[in-house]
This record gives C-alpha cells, structure tokens and sequence, in this order.
C-alpha cells in the first residue's frame, strides 16, 4: 500500500486540498495560513509547508500530511481517508475483498450503486416516462439532472434489491444504508418505489443518502420520503448541494440557504450556484461548521409565515453566535411562494433579493416593529426585550453596541438604559467570543493563542517549557530549515547540553540522519504517514513548520547567528546546572570526609569552569 501513498501524496498538493476545505491566506514563501478548523480562533495560526506538503496548528498543536488532515476533518479512518484521495489523485488502489472494507465504505458502495442504478432508469427506462415526463415539465435541463444525480426508483418491491444483490452487496448492508426495510419474515423490500430520487452527497461528493419524491399526484404516500439515520446519514450533518456549491460559495463569499432540495436545483440552474439547503427547519451547528469551512456569510430565504419559521429563526440565532454574518431574503409581494417559484417566474427577481438581503438584526426589528405603536409603552417595553435579548447573543462587543444603537434611536431611548437593562436581565453574555459560543466543548484550552502567533514564544501547547526548552526547539526549528549550516553548528551544541526528553532524543535522530542522509531530519521521518507517523515525527513536524513560519526568510547569515547565540545560551545553562550538581556531591563528599572523591569532582569542576574555546 505504501507506493500508493507516496503515489497520492506526490500528485496531491496539500495546499490544494486544504484550501477545498478552508479559506487560505499567503503565509510567508509558498506557505499558505489559515484560521484553523480544529479550534476556534481569530488570527490563523494553521500553517501549510508548500514545500513539506505538511500542516501544523500552533494554536492547538494539532498537525500532519495530507493524510491526517483528511481524516481529522472527514472524520475518516485511514482506509477511508486513502480511497478519498486516491480518486482525488487518481491513483488506483489495489482491488480487495468487499468482506474486508469497513462497514463505512460498504454502505457508501451500496449507496453509489443505487444511485447509478435510479439514474440509468431515469435515463431511458420504459417504466419511468412519467418520471422523465414530470422533470421536462419542470423544465429542467439533462445537464442538471445530470449535476445532482436524479434517479428513478422503480414501482416494484425489490427492483434495488434484486440489482444490488446481483452486484455483490449484501441484503444486510443495503439495509443498513437506508435502502431497504426489514420485512417480518427477515427478508427486505426497497424503500424508495415509484419515486424521483434525489441523492443527498456529503461535500466530497460521496452519495450518504437519498430524498425520494412521490411521483403520482393522487398517492396516499408522503410526499417526500428520506432516508433514515444510518451509520453515515445524519440529516443535522447534510447540506443538500454542497458539493457542487462549495467552489461557488467560496468565490462569492456568501452561501445562500433556502428550504427545498428543488430550490437549490432551480438556483443552481439559473447559476446561483452558491445555494444550498439545509434537510432541517433550522441549521445546525454541524451544517454552519461545514459552510464556515468556505465562507462566514449566509443569506436564508424562508418562509416567515411558514411554521418552520420560529424553528428557522433558532437556526439564525446558531449562526449569528457562530460569528457568521446573517442576512435574511424576502420575496417581494407576487414573486412566488418560495425561490423555486420565483426563478420560474424570473431569476432577476431572485437575483434582486439576494443582493437585498438586509442583516439579521433589521429583519427582525422590521418585522417586530411592523404595525406597532412604537409610542405605546406596553410595546416599546416588549420589543425592547426581545430585540435586547437577540442583541445579547451577538458574540461581537462592537456588533452589539452597533445594534443598541439602533434599538435605542428607534425606540428613542438612550443606550445606557438598554445595556443596564440588559445587563439586568443577565441577557448580556460576556463579548468575548470564545465565551459565548455554545460550541464550546470542542475548544482547545489554549484558545487564543493564535492572536500571538507571531512570536515563537507564543507556540507552546503543552505545559509551559522552560527556557532551554523553547531555546532548543528554536535551535531545531531553525536548523531544520537550513540544513547546511548543520555541519558547522552542532559541533558547538552536544546532544547532552539539551533537556533531556524528545528535543535531545529529536536532535541526536536528526543528528544522526545528517551523518547518513545529509539531511537533518531523523532518518525515518520522511517515510511516516498519518496516523503512524510516532510522537517524535510529529514533534519534528511541528518544529519543521515553526521554521519554515519564523526562519525560513532568515538571511543564512543571521540564522548562524542567532544558531550560534543560542548553542552558547544552552551551553551556559547546562554547565551552571552540572556545576550546582557537582557542588552538591562535593559537599556530601566532604562531609563523608571522602578525599578521593573531593579531589575527582574538584578536577571535574575546574575543567567545567573552563571558558569554553
Ligand atoms: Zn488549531
């Protein structure tokens, strides 16, 4: 499997498939930095080595090759991770045993099959003309039907049964997909019949599950039918389209959210690609974690009257504790009931209200203040409470008093009423936005250590080093990114004046590969892969990335400078310490009035004391 990898990882570039997932910032050379998607922070101190194909957060210590972080983020086991990037790369993996593939890939394969197979029959099938009869109506075009996959599911009790048994999968596992039920005799029938399937795809593209539209206008069934949870479709985790919107959204920086799966089919037809929806009333924090990987801006269209919308306001309030930008769409009077049916109409309508999306906070003060006697005091006190309790949920100091502002001239009030008042009414959380979020439980402790990244002195995430410690990962990390001034330096710096522990066992490794390789990494470390990289690969990793952050640009000179100052640094440290050491002993030596052994430390303390040549 290993060439495999290496396969992957040479026609990969990391930075490429990082930035599919989060928005990326020039980071120094061909470096590229962002706002880590491990841990919540302001200033991005998630570093890519264009060079290294490698990443390292210095915020939350979290770091690997491309491998690692496909897994982290996908929440993928390494298999899983390796077929991902393998079609990415287009590296084929060698065949195995279905029986041997996890039971997540098993279900995704029962998956992708069923949806090939629907689609095949809506193609051209005899008995899905009414099928096909009902998307020309529509009117949407073979290119779109193609784009989101729809499919046919035939009017028979086990037609995907039988296909997929045929093909080697098991009845077992396409239960366990969602595709088939149970019956009481043990055997299974097809779950979605006689319907036009819309298959739900995670953001790499992976069919997790399926939305099946009732096809004959007088059926007793629902009208939507939708693939239940299973192992890998969590309706709160799916955005429906956001495969083929990611690239868009990402461009226009703003995801649009509307309700209906042939929403977002119309939308994007129409080219708005950047629409998505959210199988929910209200969008979870999972879904505004997924669009926050591309942008922090969402524009929602729904239906204020619907009864979905209390529902869908607590999504919104989700997001603007998020920190996203929140704007609400309204349908002008007469433009349809909902975005479908207003592109239908005329996309330059829909077009004209997403650009006039107005802010969160106006939508609700516009719709809580419409046919109000603002004068009465009854309302002006209820509609100061609940606009100051939305207000308090800002995570933003400065967002918040923008807001109180606006509230307080409307209701012709001055501010520092409201905030007493809101401070009163325990509504006003604390502005920092790490101690508002609801999420918090994922939070690295060391939150915020990003907004000093700039420092080396600001990268540790374990407990507090001492100063040869941090003066010895500055030694490696700056070593590591020039290693041609290894021969000249670590002739000054044995390995026994570092700290003992990883940095002196990392140094003598590195050391060592120099002699063998000439290159001054621990010998094996080139050939480690995600996960199996060892706990001293990653601390070679992490000290690799800090140099390419921080030294990389070094003059060689002042690097062998500052190399140089910091050998003698450590030097000096270590002969204070053995020096107080040997003292100790000579003391107990004498006082067991052992002359030998006082003579021997004696000689050993004047060859310390030594000023070093
Ligand atoms: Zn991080």
């Amino acid at each position: 499997m290993s060439n495999e990898v290496e396969e992957i990882k040479k026609r990969l570039d990391i930075v490429e498939v990082i930035g599919a997932y989060v928005p990326l910032v020039r980071g120094g050379g061909a470096n590229m930095k962002a706002r880590c998607p491990f841990h919540q922070e302001k200033t991005p101190s998630f570093y890519i080595s264009k060079d290294r194909q490698m990443w390292h957060c210095f915020g939350c210590g979290e770091g690997g090759d491309v491998f690692t972080f496909v897994m982290k983020m996908d929440g993928l086991d390494f298999r899983d991770a390796l077929h991902q990037l393998a079609e990415k790369a287009g590296v084929k993996l060698p065949e195995f045993k279905p029986e041997e593939a996890s039971e997540r890939r098993r279900l995704l394969d029962a998956l992708s099959l069923s949806q090939k197979f629907f689609a095949a029959l809506l193609a051209e099938a005899p008995q899905a003309a009414h099928a096909r009869e009902y998307v020309k109506r529509r009117g949407l075009a073979p290119e779109t039907v193609e784009a989101f996959g729809l499919g046919y599911a035939p009017a028979e009790w086990d037609g995907l049964m039988r296909a997929l048994t045929k093909r080697g999968i098991k009845p077992i596992d396409i239960e366990k997909a969602g595709m088939a039920v149970r019956n009481e005799r043990g055997g299974h029938y097809d779950r979605f019949r006689d319907r036009l399937m819309f298959p739900i795809r995670d953001v790499n593209g992976q069919v997790t599950g399926f939305t099946g539209r009732v096809l004959q206008p007088d059926a007793k069934e629902a009208k939507y039918v939708n693939t239940p949870q299973t192992a890998i479709y969590d309706k709160s985790l799916a955005l429906y389209g956001i495969e083929l919107a990611r690239q868009s959204i990402r461009e226009t920086d703003l995801a649009v959210v509307v309700e209906g799966n042939v929403d977002v089919i119309s939308c994007h037809e129409a080219g708005f690609t950047n629409t998505v929806a959210a199988s929910g009333t209200a969008l979870t924090v999972e879904q505004l974690r997924l669009i926050s990987r591309f942008t922090r801006n969402i524009a929602i269209a729904f239906d204020a009257d619907s009864a979905g919308a209390k529902a869908a306001r607590r999504g919104l309030d989700l997001a603007l504790a998020e920190g996203f930008d929140v704007r609400v769409i309204t349908l002008p009077e007469g433009a349809g009931k909902d975005p479908d049916d207003c592109i239908r109409k005329d996309p330059e309508i829909w077009r004209g209200a997403v650009a006039g999306a107005v802010h969160f906070m106006d939508y609700l003060i516009a719709s809580l203040t419409a046919h109000q006697d603002l004068d009465d005091p009854t309302v002006k006190k209820n509609l100061g409470q609940e606009l100051l309790s939305e207000i308090s949920k800002l995570p933003d100091a400065i967002l918040k008093m923008h807001w109180l502002q606006r509230v307080g001239s409307l209701l012709n009030m001055p501010e520092t009423v409201l905030m007493e008042e809101m401070a009163r009414s325990g509504g006003d959380k604390p502005a920092s936005q790490y101690a508002s979020r609801p999420v918090a439980s994922s939070q690295s402790p060391v939150d915020g250590a990003g907004s000093t990244a700039h420092s080396p002195l600001s990268t540790i995430h374990s407990p507090a080093p001492d100063r040869d410690h941090l003066l010895a990962r500055i030694f490696l990390a700056i070593l590591f990114v020039k290693p041609e001034l290894a021969s000249s330096v670590v002739f000054d710096l044995p390995a026994e004046t570092l700290p003992e522990g990883d940095l002196r066992g990392l140094y003598t490794a590195a050391v060592a590969g120099y002699t063998q390789t000439g290159k001054f990494l621990p010998p094996d470390f080139e050939g480690q892969v995600g996960a199996a990289a060892s706990a001293a690969g990653a601390l070679a990793r992490e000290l690799l990335l800090l140099g390419e952050r921080d030294y990389a640009a070094l003059p060689t000179r002042d690097a062998e400078t500052e190399l140089r100052s910091i050998a003698g640094s450590l030097r000096e440290s270590w002969r204070k310490k053995r020096l107080s050491a040997l003292l100790r002993r000579m003391t107990e030596a004498e006082r067991a009035n052992d002359h030998v052994l006082v003579r021997s430390i004696e000689q050993e303390v004047r060859e310390i004391m030594l000023p070093p040549q």
